[in-house]
């Protein structure tokens, strides 16, 4: 079976789904593949930084509808030591589970072709624009194509490696005590642990989402063991440890996901193909931009292509927009690594809060390239 439309979209995260939106409300036809079949969990702190709401709120998503919860103050402790303050911009979080099934609805709902349940296996360049061939056999062909496959790379395309490689990310939830869910409320609680960092924060629905870090060695060192792992994170971070006593976890094992290409960010977009979201930079996960780096791309390429403007043209925008946060979020990414080894932990912790509150202006994507004033 073939299907031919203006644009194929290759995976139905965040930044996929926020691209076929844009297009399909300016009358493009487009079609989604996205190979989970249904809601899905997600290797994500599932915090929203301002940006990212801004971007939402565009699309159309009520994330406070879907139950999303304010963050206000971010809490750092390692061993004894423990420093809070106020974040300063807006800030919620939303498990990845509710929000992206909330996009994908927002774009069956402007008109997107949705497939699921078939990944994409192959997708390459034919005559006057793209094959995408899904492992139920199914042809897609195209005139342009997105790669959106966030943390997965298609055969064939595996993206380069970052800057900071060898950390693996973990994420599980879990039903915190009643006294600790009210000590969570409106905070992230980050530990820092020798070889890594956690992060605790109440998505919907009074749950916690418990997302870590930690270098692959450590955790070979726990045999890849959740539990040896957890019960070290919970020792050196005594705070985090105190919030999770007594907790039920929601999954029996955590999702992981390795090889991330810290600080990576793709300069061009040689082959023509439009790369969004991780598949075009990949920021440290303390920095809890992910999310709208994702949305910010998504929505720069809808606006390039509709402008009539090609993908190179995309990719270097992106890139001019990005390049330093991701830069200095992996600088700082590895210099926390390096002082938690070097038990600098206790010193770090202490001014850990004030220096994020102090870079994520820094870390934050330029005001000026925000692009929600085209609306
Ligand atoms: C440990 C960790 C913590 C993080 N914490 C945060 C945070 O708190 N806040 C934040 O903003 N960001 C965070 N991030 C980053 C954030 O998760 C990503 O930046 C964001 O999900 C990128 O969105 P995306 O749409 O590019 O990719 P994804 O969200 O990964 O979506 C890609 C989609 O493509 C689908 N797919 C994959 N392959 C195929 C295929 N072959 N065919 C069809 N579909 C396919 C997948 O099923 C998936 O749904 C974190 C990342 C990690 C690793």
């Amino acid at each position: 079976m073939t299907a031919r439309h203006d644009v194929a979209v290759v995976g139905g995260g965040p930044a996929g789904a926020a691209f076929a939106v844009e297009l399909a409300r300016a009358g493009r036809d487009v079609v989604l593949v996205e190979r989970e079949g249904g809601p899905h969990d997600k290797v994500c702190g599932e915090f929203l930084s301002g940006e990212a709401l801004g971007y939402l709120a565009a699309l159309g998503v009520d994330v406070g509808a879907l139950g999303a919860v304010p963050v206000e103050i971010v809490r750092v402790s390692h061993g004894s030591v423990s420093a809070q303050r106020a974040l300063p911009f807006r800030a919620a979080s939303l498990s990845r589970r509710r929000l992206d099934e909330a996009l994908l609805a927002r774009a069956a709902g402007a008109g997107v072709a949705v497939l699921r349940g078939s990944a994409v296996r192959d997708l390459r360049q034919v005559l006057g624009g793209w094959s995408a061939r899904l492992e139920n056999g199914t042809e897609l062909i195209a005139r342009e194509a997105a790669l959106a496959t966030g943390k997965h790379d298609l055969r064939g395309r595996r993206r380069p490696p970052g800057r900071q490689n060898d950390l693996i990310g973990l994420k599980a939830h879990f039903r915190l005590r009643p006294s600790a869910t009210a000590e969570l409320a409106r905070a992230v609680e980050i530990g820092l642990f020798e070889g890594g960092y956690a992060g605790l924060e109440l998505v919907e629905d009074g749950i916690a989402n418990l997302c870590l870090v930690v270098r692959a060695e450590t955790f070979a060192g726990h045999g890849r063991e959740w539990a040896s792992l957890l019960a070290a994170v919970m020792a050196a971070a005594p705070r985090l440890g105190e919030l999770l006593k007594g907790a039920s976890p929601r999954h029996e094992r955590p999702l992981a996901v390795a090889r991330i290409p810290y600080g990576l960010v793709r300069p061009d977009a040689e082959d023509g193909l439009w790369r969004l979201g991780d598949q075009a930079a990949v920021i440290p996960s303390f920095a809890g931009e992910g999310m709208s780096i994702a949305l910010h791309s998504a929505r720069l390429a809808a606006l390039t292509m509709l402008g009539g403007a090609d993908s190179q043209t995309f990719q270097r925008r992106l890139a001019a927009d990005v390049t330093r946060q991701v830069g200095l979020a992996t600088l700082l990414s590895q210099a926390l690594m390096l002082s938690v080894a070097q038990t600098a932990g206790a010193a770090v912790a202490r001014v850990f809060p004030a220096t994020l509150a102090a870079v994520a202006a820094a870390t934050r994507i330029r005001p000026s390239a925000i692009l929600l004033q085209a609306d």
